[in-house]
Order: structure tokens, then C-alpha cells, then sequence
């Protein structure tokens, strides 16, 4: 619940940019979450920043939210507000070469300018849906290069909107799946990635290789959140899950994909419970049969009950 008094702020503030009790099933690519008490649109970065305030003098609780591609929602839904940066969209080539782009950049975007500019390096993202911002939140990649390999500098604000910063690449620490060490709360603004002078046919040619590769091994036509597990050192929870017999497992409308196990699918109507119990079942199963303890990789927020 949003008091009158904060409820009012953020209405003054983005007037039909905050929309109240929002189903977050609407916003994550599992089709899954209850609602939020609020979730505000900022129009610009001033707005963002304008709302970073509001939310730190009123002391509502805050949720980053990029596409929604990586996250998994109670069904109890989320305290406070949730910021989308979907309007954060500025994209331009820079020195460098280099790609600037702002945090609600999607990836399709920096596919697209990437391709029709003929600048390589980011062709491994083209697959990795989200934005900007999640892909640096979570250093999103591939076996082989990650966002840490490209990143020349990302743009932050801190939590409470007081500041503005410019990180260097050297100053992230980048890990798997992760980038840790900012100040607490601090929302990415924008991220500048390093490229090459290529040719858009020469770009063209790896990132329809590696969407092909992606789309014989992954099921990309049913709602889900990519990898639900982090791969433990050496090894892939996609193979530990199959290895404990839990290929098609079913709790709910919630599966293990049959395609690739470390994917939960919703079949139409799955709940989060159904998805954390199904997370539950292979990590237990994991642990009883390779003694490995999974760790997810999906961020599950939201209230208990
Ligand atoms: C079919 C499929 C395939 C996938 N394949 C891959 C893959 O190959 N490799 C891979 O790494 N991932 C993969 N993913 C996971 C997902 O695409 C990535 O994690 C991506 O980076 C999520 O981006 P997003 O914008 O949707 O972030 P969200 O899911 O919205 O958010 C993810 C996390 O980032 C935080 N966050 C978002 N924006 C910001 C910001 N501006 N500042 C600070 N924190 C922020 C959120 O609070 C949350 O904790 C896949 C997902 C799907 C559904």
C-alpha cells in the first residue's frame, strides 16, 4: 500500500506515467507476478531522477525492472513502486568506435544499430533478450563473451537520485551473472560498449548463426525466464537437472522444458508458486543425485503471502 501522501507526489511528478496495483504478469516474459502497488513509466531522466526522490523521501521500497525477461514475481505481487526505464531509449554511435545506450534500450535495438552501422562486438547480445540496463545488471552473455568484454563505461544514479556518476570499465567488478560493488540501490542509466568497424553483412551473418544456434536448443516460443539455475563451476544445471530424471516435470502449469532443462516453461496459467516448487523439487533432486547445490539465477522478488 502507497500512502495518500507519497501516492500524490508520484502522480504530481508523472501524472499518467504511475499506474497503481499492476499485475506484474504483464511485465515478465513468464507471464507470472501479482501486482505492485505502483509502477512508474518515468518519461525521460529527469522524470527518473525526479522519482528516485520521491521514492527516497517517502521511503517506498523500489524495484528495477528492465524487459522482465530474468525475473520471477510472487504471486503476493511487489511492495512499493516498480520503475520501468523502457523510455530510456537515447542510442548513438560514439568515438571509438563505440555504441551509446541508454539503460530501456532493448536488445533488439542494439542488434539492429549494431547491424545497419556494420560495428561488431555486441553480436553475442542479439539473442539475450532484455535491456541495457538488465544486461549489465546481470553481466548477461554467453559461453564466450559477456557484457564485461565490452563495457568501455556504464552511467549510474545512486539510490536516492542525489547523484550522478561515470564508472569505468576497470572500476565494475564483473561477475558471472552479476555485477557487484555498486552503491547500494544505484540504478544504471546507460552503458557505452566497445565495437570494431565491420561490414552490416558480415554482422548480419554471425547474429543470424548464433539465433540459429539459440533457437535449436532453447524453447523461445513459450513463456519463460531463460536459465533458472547459474551454472555451478564446471558444469550445467541443465545437465544436472536431466541427469536426476526431471525433463518434462510438471507441478501446476509450470514445466521443466523438455527442450532444455534448465528452462521452467508456463503452460498457460502457472503461478509462482507452481515455479518456485518446481525450483525447489530440482534442487533437491539435484543435490540427493550429484551432491551439487543449484543456485538460481532468476531474481525472484515479491512478497511471501
Ligand atoms: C529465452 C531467454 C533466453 C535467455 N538467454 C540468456 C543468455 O543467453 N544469457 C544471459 O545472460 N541471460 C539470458 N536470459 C536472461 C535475460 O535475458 C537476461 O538476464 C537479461 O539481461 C535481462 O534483461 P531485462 O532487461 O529483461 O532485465 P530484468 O529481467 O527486468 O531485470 C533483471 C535484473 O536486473 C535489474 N535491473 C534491470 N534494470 C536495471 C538497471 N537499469 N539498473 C540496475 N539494475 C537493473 C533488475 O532489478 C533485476 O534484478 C534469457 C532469458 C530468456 C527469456
Amino acid at each position: 500500500m502507497i500512502a495518500a501522501e507519497a501516492r500524490a507526489a508520484l502522480e504530481q511528478a508523472l501524472g499518467e506515467g504511475v499506474l497503481f496495483d499492476v499485475p506484474m504478469s504483464r511485465h515478465t516474459s513468464l507471464r507470472i507476478g501479482g501486482p505492485a502497488d505502483a509502477l512508474a513509466t518515468p518519461a525521460d531522466r529527469a522524470e527518473l531522477i525526479a522519482l528516485l526522490r520521491i521514492c527516497h523521501q517517502h521511503r517506498l521500497a523500489r524495484t528495477l525492472l528492465g524487459s522482465g525477461f530474468n525475473i520471477l514475481v510472487r504471486d503476493a505481487g511487489l511492495d512499493g513502486v516498480v520503475i520501468s526505464q523502457k523510455k530510456l531509449r537515447r542510442l548513438e554511435e560514439r568515438s571509438g568506435p563505440a555504441v551509446f545506450a541508454e539503460a530501456g534500450v532493448s536488445h533488439a535495438g542494439v542488434t539492429r544499430f549494431c547491424q545497419q552501422h556494420g560495428f561488431s562486438g555486441m553480436e553475442f547480445a542479439a539473442g539475450i533478450p532484455g535491456t541495457v540496463g538488465g544486461w549489465i545488471a546481470m553481466n548477461a552473455g554467453i559461453g564466450v563473451r559477456e557484457q564485461k568484454d565490452v563495457v568501455v563505461s556504464i552511467e549510474i544514479a545512486t539510490a536516492n537520485g542525489g547523484e550522478e556518476r561515470t564508472l569505468a570499465g576497470e572500476q565494475l567488478d564483473f561477475r558471472y551473472r552479476e555485477l557487484v560493488g555498486l552503491p547500494e540501490g544505484a540504478l544504471v542509466l546507460s552503458a557505452l560498449f566497445a565495437v570494431s568497424p565491420s561490414t552490416p553483412d558480415a554482422v548480419k551473418a554471425e547474429i543470424d548463426r548464433l539465433l540459429g544456434q539459440r533457437s535449436a536448443t532453447q524453447p523461445l516460443d513459450v513463456p519463460s525466464c531463460g536459465s533458472v539455475f547459474r551454472n555451478p563451476e564446471g558444469d550445467f544445471a541443465g545437465r544436472l537437472i536431466e541427469a536426476a530424471g526431471l525433463r518434462g516435470e510438471r507441478i501446476g502449469a509450470a514445466q521443466i522444458s523438455t527442450q532444455h532443462a534448465n528452462f521452467i516453461t508456463n503452460l498457460g496459467g502457472a503461478t509462482a508458486a507452481d515455479v518456485l516448487a518446481l525450483i525447489e523439487r530440482a534442487r533437491e533432486r539435484v543435490l540427493e543425485r550429484s551432491g551439487i547445490e543449484l543456485a538460481t539465477e532468476v531474481k525472484i522478488m515479491g512478497r511471501a503471502t
